[in-house]
């Protein structure tokens, strides 16, 4: 009930405008963004690669009202992929399409997302379309593919919860889609999304596995220990080296399995978000773990 209560919060305009113009919270926030400026998610991103991993920054923002807003945020795109080249830096870009305009119109949407992908091109980087909620897979998952005909710089996201995420797989890697694989952030009703967690791990599992043994590059994005034991697994049974594909994990999100991972001498890219936005993303982040509530509201009343 918790975890559906901040999700329906994390919608909330004037709650957003309160929570990310009051001080504690933006300091707070911190536990989970990397800053409100690239040059905050640059000295992140520089601090990841030192310490071996990889990363891809995303500039926060979704469902844009206007046109403007969309371009505005397509050209912040084509600056930080200059600014990852020019400081030399390992990293590639997570954007979403409500954010490039998708709630305005598909088409326009499209010619934004191709625009930021020849520049992923022109630096032989990759630009990962983030997932959001399933009012948007199927525009997402065919817009996608449209780009993806075009160049292979682009992938998406597959959320384990939903029902329709096996044939949405079999889709994309029709078309060599790079896929990042994670559980699902969003509320969604029983009749598209598993709702118990066991049945999400399950189907999480089972994705993985087809993911691996596909022959392309992927990304599998938890910081479930037992889902990362269970791709290991997978991997020492079927051949595939670690080089063969990534872990991803979340700025700030289980810093103990990150570094032991990189010891271990798997890949792994951490996902960088900035930006003045961060409200539905920090909301989504509390409310995959209640408990991170209570240490917010002990820390602000303390404050
Ligand atoms: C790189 C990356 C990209 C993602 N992109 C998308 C996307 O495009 N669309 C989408 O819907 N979702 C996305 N997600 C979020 C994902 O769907 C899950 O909501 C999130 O990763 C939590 O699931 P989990 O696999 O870590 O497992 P869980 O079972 O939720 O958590 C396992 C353990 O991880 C730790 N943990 C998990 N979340 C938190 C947290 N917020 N704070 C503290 N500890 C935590 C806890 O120790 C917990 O016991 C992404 C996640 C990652 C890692």
């Amino acid at each position: 009930m918790l975890r559906s209560a901040l999700l329906k919060l994390s919608e909330t305009k004037s709650l957003a405008h309160w929570v990310t113009s009051n001080r504690t919270t933006r300091e707070m926030s911190h536990r989970f963004v990397a800053g409100e400026t690239l040059h905050e998610a640059i000295e992140a991103c520089r601090v990841c690669n030192d310490q071996g991993m990889a990363v891809t920054l995303d500039c926060l923002g979704e469902n844009v009202a206007t046109t403007a807003d969309a371009q505005k945020a397509r050209d912040t795109y084509l600056e930080i992929y200059d600014r990852i080249a020019k400081e030399k830096l390992i990293a590639n870009v997570s954007c979403k399409l409500t954010q490039l305009g998708l709630d305005i119109s598909p088409d326009f949407c499209e010619g934004l997302v191709s625009s930021v992908v020849e520049r992923a091109a022109a630096y032989e980087s990759f630009l990962r379309v983030d997932m959001e909620s399933s009012m948007y897979t199927q525009r997402t998952v065919a817009l996608v593919k449209r780009v993806r005909a075009q160049s292979p710089c682009v992938g998406t996201v597959i959320q384990a919860y939903l029902y329709r995420s096996e044939i949405d797989i079999q889709d994309l890697l029709a078309y060599g889609c790079r896929i990042r694989l994670c559980k699902g952030a969003y509320k969604e009703p029983q009749e598209v999304a598993f709702a118990r967690k066991a049945e999400v791990d399950a189907n999480y599992v089972k994705l993985m596995r087809l993911l691996l043994t596909s022959g392309f590059y992927h990304a599998i994005a938890t910081h479930d220990p037992r889902m990362i034991a269970e791709t290991i697994r997978c991997a020492a049974q079927n051949n595939i080296s670690k080089d063969d594909f990534e872990f991803q994990m979340l700025y700030g999100i289980r810093t103990d399995l990150q570094r032991r991972l990189v010891r271990d001498g798997y890949r792994l890219r951490i996902y960088v978000p900035y930006g003045h936005e961060w409200f539905p993303y920090f909301m989504r982040r509390l409310a995959e773990r209640p408990a991170n509530l209570g240490f917010f509201v002990r820390n602000f009343f303390r404050s």
